[in-house]
């Protein structure tokens, strides 16, 4: 088992950061596995290397150490080949195309397709998608259950590259995830919409075996809202500064996604314990936006 702990540097860690660590470095653990760290730094108007620095220190400092160290860090910024090169093996067998569709004209989450007959030439300031055939992708969440997503429906033509020259969260995941041999896709709920395209892609790319996916359960604020990044009460940082230790904070993650019935001090070695004592499968739970 291979797993990655993925983390975007457009801010500093927050406890939903740290619920996703308990996740990670818990199943993992539980089941003798390896965690990969990897800088998904492709948006480069929004990550910062200030924030990789503050993340890399505050994981460290909360016991959260990766398997093959951080030297080097694998980021995206710094795999534009790699992405160049999964683009050229797509477009030999599948329609890749220029799209000059701004994100005010894509209404909702759906592509239309607009440009995909257009035959636009790939320039400065377009995006470059691939088109996506109807038909059902299935797999079998760890701790949502059995999903099926239709991905022609739900986004359409898949953008690679943005307007802005920048290869989208979509592609570059799908890319490292095959590349890296990433055997278990460990995240939060929200990115279960996005499974089913990753699938389809990783078969248009080649891609041979299928990970194992488990997505669980996101903090939430009082009334519902996903949690900010910018929410001080939340910040890692802060929370350290008010005097919180490592297991104070790894506590304060699990209760507040009901890994633990109340409050109590984790220590990062013991988050292995919340997979082994019970199994995931007694903890699952659907989401509302399934
Ligand atoms: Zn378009």
């Amino acid at each position: 088992m291979r797993t990655r702990y993925a983390p975007s540097p457009t801010g500093h860690l927050h406890l939903g950061h740290v619920v996703n660590a308990i996740y990670v470095w818990g199943l993992a653990r539980a089941a003798g596995g390896r965690v990969l760290l990897r800088m998904e730094d492709h948006d480069r108007v929004r990550c910062r290397r200030e924030f990789e620095s503050s993340i890399l220190e505050d994981l460290d400092w909360l016991g959260f150490v990766p398997d093959d160290g951080l030297h080097p860090i694998l980021r995206q910024s710094e795999r534009d080949d790699v992405y160049r090169n999964a683009l050229e093996q797509l477009r030999r067998t599948h329609h890749v195309y220029a799209c000059a569709c701004s994100r005010k004209q894509i209404s909702g989450e759906r592509y239309e397709g607009i440009c995909r007959e257009r035959g636009l030439a790939d320039a400065p300031g377009r995006g470059l998608r691939v088109r996506i055939d109807e038909g059902v992708e299935t797999f079998d969440d760890l701790l949502l259950g059995a999903i099926e997503q239709d991905p022609a429906h739900q986004c359409g033509d898949l953008l690679l590259r943005d307007r802005n020259g920048n290869w989208t969260y979509q592609f570059a995941v799908t890319v490292d995830d095959m590349l890296q041999g990433i055997t278990d896709i460990i995240r939060g709920e929200d990115l279960a919409s996005s499974t089913g395209r990753q699938l389809r892609l990783r078969q248009m790319l080649g891609g041979t075996g299928r990970p194992r996916f488990a997505h669980h359960r996101l903090i939430l604020k009082p009334g519902g809202a996903k949690l900010s990044k910018a929410a001080a009460d939340t910040g890692v940082r802060e929370l350290r500064q008010s005097g919180m230790t490592p297991e104070d904070i790894i506590g304060t993650a699990a209760v507040a996604v009901g890994l633990t019935d109340e409050f109590m001090p984790v220590p990062a070695h013991r988050v292995p314990a919340f997979f082994r004592d019970s199994p995931p499968a007694a903890r699952i739970h659907r989401a509302s936006s399934q």
